[in-house]
């Protein structure tokens, strides 16, 4: 149970054929498929449930009753279900036509012994549970789980539980990021807040950074009190890029210490959660062995028109509703940065290319959806 949602991270293969011996898909009567006509009557000459072994073979013009999963005897080629058949004093008659090798499962016509059933980064689901389970196996090996710290600065914040008084804001990042990386599969580190001064982001940064991956929140934009970059620099991380043109989100920052990669997002709540899923997300993905890590953009007809600039691309809340065939995706209402209640009612976001600035209703648009449990409205 703990290897569900995890990645496997080495092949897996059958330490035996399944199935393991040739057996009856059906309640009914083994059988040679020849000596069936509708009409003819066998000679019932035994009997195997679920869990017994046959103990003589189909004789010509013979039947064997059989329970599903039960070995097929001997000889027999066939198995004809208990529906299609009736009772006639101590023998059955075959009521309609019979073809060769019906209702039986030939043994190993599922998986070979030694066949890779699941190979290095299959992620593990109820039907990869049942296949372990079907081979006995009680472990697998799976990917570790990425120890991710998270870091909030600014000297506005305040934690949850303590007094919200006018010019503070609480520091709702680090439970939206928390959530989100547990979300992913990963284990959240707490680190704290890192105020607006040198040696308190140093001191938060030196212990994050002995965590695999670090997310930071805020502070990385080109105001006089965002020291996020410089402190991260100083602490040797190396700066891979800074600014995407990407709308919310631009001012995220991505560097890597050795091989260990931190984020630091913008503070904006809802910049915070767009720039996770769209550049932390996949990261943490990898990191778990998973093999598909981008999200899947679905197509869908925008419902409202926008505007916008030239250069970046905007990220649109929409909610998703599936009508008549097709996906149509309304705004979810305010796409200003700074309002959170419209993240809450969105669905995926609808990118709208850098490369235009007008888009009308009807067009097709491509949307990230957020996760699978989406509040998505079903067609009546
Ligand atoms: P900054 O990039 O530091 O100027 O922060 C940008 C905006 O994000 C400001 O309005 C902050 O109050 C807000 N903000 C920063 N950190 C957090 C946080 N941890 N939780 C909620 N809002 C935050
Ligand atoms: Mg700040």
């Amino acid at each position: 149970m703990e290897s569900l949602g995890r990645v496997i991270a080495e092949d897996v293969s059958a330490p035996w054929e399944m199935p393991l011996c040739n057996n009856s898909a059906m309640d009914g009567y083994a059988v040679h498929a020849a000596d069936c006509q509708p009409g003819t009557v066998l000679k019932v000459t035994g009997y195997v449930p679920a869990g017994a072994l046959p103990t003589h073979a189909v004789e010509p013009g013979c039947a064997i009753k059989i329970m599903t999963g039960a070995p097929t005897p001997p000889g027999c080629d066939s198995v004809v279900p208990v529906e299609e058949t009736e009772e006639s004093g101590s023998g059955v008659r075959i009521q309609a036509p019979v073809k060769v090798g019906q209702h039986v499962r030939i043994a190993g016509e599922d998986v070979k012994c030694g066949e890779v059933i699941m190979p290095r980064g299959t992620v593990v689901r109820p039907p990869e549970i049942s296949m372990l389970a079907s081979f006995g196996k009680a472990t697998v090996p799976v990917y570790n789980r990425p120890r991710v710290a998270i870091v909030s600065t600014g000297d506005e914040l305040v934690e949850v539980g303590e007094p919200l008084v006018v010019g503070k804001v609480i520091n709702s990042n680090v439970w939206s990021i928390a959530a989100a990386v547990r979300q992913a599969g990963a284990i959240p580190v707490m680190i704290g807040v890192a105020r607006d001064n040198a040696d308190s982001h140093r001191e938060k940064f030196t212990e994050a950074l002995k965590a695999d991956a670090v997310i930071t929140s805020a502070g990385v934009s080109a105001g006089d009190r965002d020291l996020v970059r410089d402190i991260l620099a100083e602490s040797g991380v190396k700066q891979i890029f800074w600014h995407v043109d990407v709308k919310p989100g631009g001012p995220t920052a991505f560097g890597m210490k050795e091989a260990k990669p931190v984020f630091s997002l913008p503070g904006n709540p809802v910049s915070t959660m767009l720039t996770f899923e769209e550049f932390v997300l996949p990261a943490l993905l990898r990191m778990q062995g998973h093999q598909r890590v981008f999200k899947r953009f679905v197509p869908a007809l925008l419902m409202s028109d926008f505007r916008k600039k030239v250069g970046k691309i905007n990220f649109v809340r929409v909610r998703l509703e599936y009508r008549d065939g097709k996906l149509l995706a309304y705004s979810s209402g305010d796409q200003n940065t700074g309002v959170l209640k419209t993240m809450l009612r969105a669905d995926g976001f609808a990118m709208l290319p850098a490369d235009r600035s007008s888009f009308s209703v009807g067009e097709e648009v491509e949307v990230h959806v957020l996760s699978d449990q989406t509040n998505m409205i079903d067609p009546e």
